[in-house]
C-alpha cells in the first residue's frame, strides 16, 4: 500500500527520543522489576569459604581411602561443626570432625564422608565414627571458595531486568544496593465521547472504557508507573489539559488512545497537530499512529482506539520506548517460529500482528492459532484476553495455511 511508513522506521523515530532516564541507587529489597544500570560486581567470593556440601564428617582422605564394608575405618570425632561455626579444629591423623552442609571445612581436612557412608549415620556421630565407604577422591563433597565467583567478578551486566534470580545472586555476592533505572512515569489518557467507566450503566451508543485498564497493566508489566489516568471526550481540548496534568505529576510519557485516525472527531489529532506527527504505518492493526515530544521532552504516543490496535501498538512502539528509558539492553520480545494450527487471511500490503494462542500440549511441537474467532479484526477486545503472542505475518503474504511456519512474538 503506498504512502505507508514501515514499522521499523516509526520505531526508530520513537527510539531516537527515548534516552535512558538518570539512574538511582536503591536497596535490593526495592529493586525487583527495575533495570540494572551499572554492572554488578561480587563483593564477596561465592562460596565465601571452603565448605561441606553434605552432612557427615570432615576427614583426612589418607585415613579413609581404603575403607570398605569389609575393612571399616574407625575415626575419633573431636569436634562438631554446625552451620555458622567459627571453629577450625585441628585434626590429627585418625581424627574427624562432624560437619553439617555449609559449615566451613577445617583447614586440616581434605575430604567429606557423608553420613550415608558410615555405619551408624547420624546416630553414632559424636565420639567415634565407623567409615564403611571411601570417598572416591580428595576434595569430594567440598565446595571450594570462589568456585562460582570471586570478588570483583561481574555477576550481571548493565541493562539487565532484575527478577528474583538476579536479586538472589546479588545478595549472595554481598551486595546491598544497586544502581537502577527509575520507573518511567506514564499517563494514560483515553479519548472518546462514547466511553463510560466499566460497570456503569450504558445508554445506547456508549461502551465501557477499557483501554486505560489495558494500558495501565501493560505499562506496569514493562516496568513503568502509571501516574495519571484520564478519559476525555471528543470535543474540547482534553488532550492538551491532560498533558499539563501529566507534566505536573512528573510524567515521562503520555499515551493517548483513540482520536488519531481519519474520522471527523479525532480529538488527539485535532488538538495536538503542532506537537505530534500523525502517520500511517504498514501494519494491521495499528495503521494510524501519532508520536511526538513536548518542549520538556515528554514522549507523546497517539495510539488508535480499538483495543486490539492499542495493545499491538503498545507492544510495537511504546514498550520498546519504556524499556529504552530504563536502559534495558534488550528491547525485543522473545520470538519463535511455529506451525499454524489452522489457516487465516491476512491484510494485503501491511504486516499483520495477529493476537494468537499457542497450543503447548505437545512440548515438542507447539502450534499457533488466532486467539480471536474473528481473526485479526481490531475491535475484538474480549478475545484479546486469550492472546499469549502476536503472530507476525509479512506484508507480502496474503494468507496463512495450516502447517505454515509463522513468526510468533511471545507476550506472556
Ligand atoms: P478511535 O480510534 O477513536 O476511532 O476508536 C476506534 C474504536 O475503538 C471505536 O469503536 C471506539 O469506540 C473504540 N475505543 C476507542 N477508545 C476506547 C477505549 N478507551 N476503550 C474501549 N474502546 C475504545
Ligand atoms: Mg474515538
Amino acid at each position: 500500500m503506498s504512502g505507508l511508513r514501515s514499522v521499523e522506521e516509526q520505531r526508530a523515530l520513537v527510539l531516537a527520543e527515548a534516552q535512558p532516564l538518570p539512574s538511582e541507587t536503591v536497596a535490593l529489597a526495592h529493586a525487583h522489576g527495575r533495570t540494572l544500570r551499572e554492572p554488578l560486581r561480587a563483593r564477596v567470593d561465592i562460596p565465601v569459604f571452603d565448605n561441606s556440601a553434605m552432612d557427615g564428617f570432615a576427614v583426612h582422605f589418607a585415613d579413609v581411602q581404603d575403607a570398605s564394608p569389609d575393612a571399616p575405618v574407625r575415626l575419633r570425632v573431636v569436634a562438631d561443626l554446625p552451620a555458622g561455626t567459627a571453629l577450625d579444629p585441628a585434626l590429627a591423623p585418625g581424627e574427624a570432625a562432624r560437619i553439617m552442609t555449609g559449615s566451613p571445612m577445617p583447614t586440616d581436612a581434605d575430604a567429606i564422608v557423608p553420613f550415608e557412608d558410615t555405619e551408624g549415620g547420624l546416630a553414632d556421630s559424636l565420639g567415634e565414627v565407623v567409615v564403611v565407604r571411601a570417598p572416591a577422591r580428595p576434595g569430594l563433597h567440598v565446595r571450594r571458595r570462589g568456585e562460582d565467583a570471586v570478588v570483583g567478578d561481574e555477576i550481571l551486566g548493565a541493562g539487565t531486568l532484575l527478577g528474583g534470580l538476579q536479586l538472589g545472586a546479588a545478595a549472595a555476592a554481598g551486595i546491598a544496593a544497586v544502581v537502577v533505572s527509575p520507573r518511567p512515569r506514564v499517563a494514560v489518557v483515553s479519548t472518546g465521547s462514547e466511553l463510560v467507566a466499566p460497570g456503569e450503566p450504558l445508554v445506547h451508543g456508549q461502551i465501557p472504557e477499557s483501554n486505560s485498564e489495558l494500558l495501565a497493566g501493560l505499562v506496569a508489566e514493562a516496568g513503568g508507573e502509571v501516574v495519571l489516568r484520564r478519559s476525555v471526550p471528543d470535543d474540547g481540548d482534553g488532550p492538551v489539559a491532560a498533558i499539563s496534568a501529566a507534566a505536573a505529576r512528573g510524567a515521562h510519557v503520555v499515551i493517548f488512545t483513540g482520536g488519531v485516525s481519519a474520522g471527523a472527531y479525532e480529538v488527539v489529532k485535532n488538538t495536538l497537530a503542532d506537537t505530534m506527527e500523525f502517520s500511517r504505518i504498514a501494519m494491521q492493526p495499528g495503521k494510524p499512529q501519532g508520536f511526538g515530544t513536548t518542549a520538556e521532552g515528554v514522549l507523546l504516543f497517539g495510539l488508535p482506539g480499538n483495543p486490539v490496535s492499542a495493545a499491538v501498538s503498545f507492544d510495537v512502539f511504546v514498550r520498546p520506548a519504556l524499556l529504552a528509558l530504563q536502559g534495558r539492553s534488550d528491547l525485543d520480545r522473545a520470538r519463535l517460529r511455529l506451525p499454524a494450527a489452522i489457516g487465516w487471511r491476512t491484510p494485503p500490503g501491511r504486516r499483520q500482528y495477529l493476537p494468537a494462542a499457542i497450543d503447548r500440549s505437545d512440548p515438542g511441537r507447539w502450534t499457533v492459532a488466532p486467539a480471536t474467532g474473528g481473526g485479526s479484526a481490531s475491535h475484538l477486545a474480549g478475545g484479546l484476553a486469550r492472546a499469549e503472542a502476536y503472530a507476525i505475518v509479512p506484508a507480502e503474504t496474503d494468507a496463512v495455511a495450516a502447517g505454515d511456519l509463522v513468526d510468533v512474538m511471545l507476550i506472556s
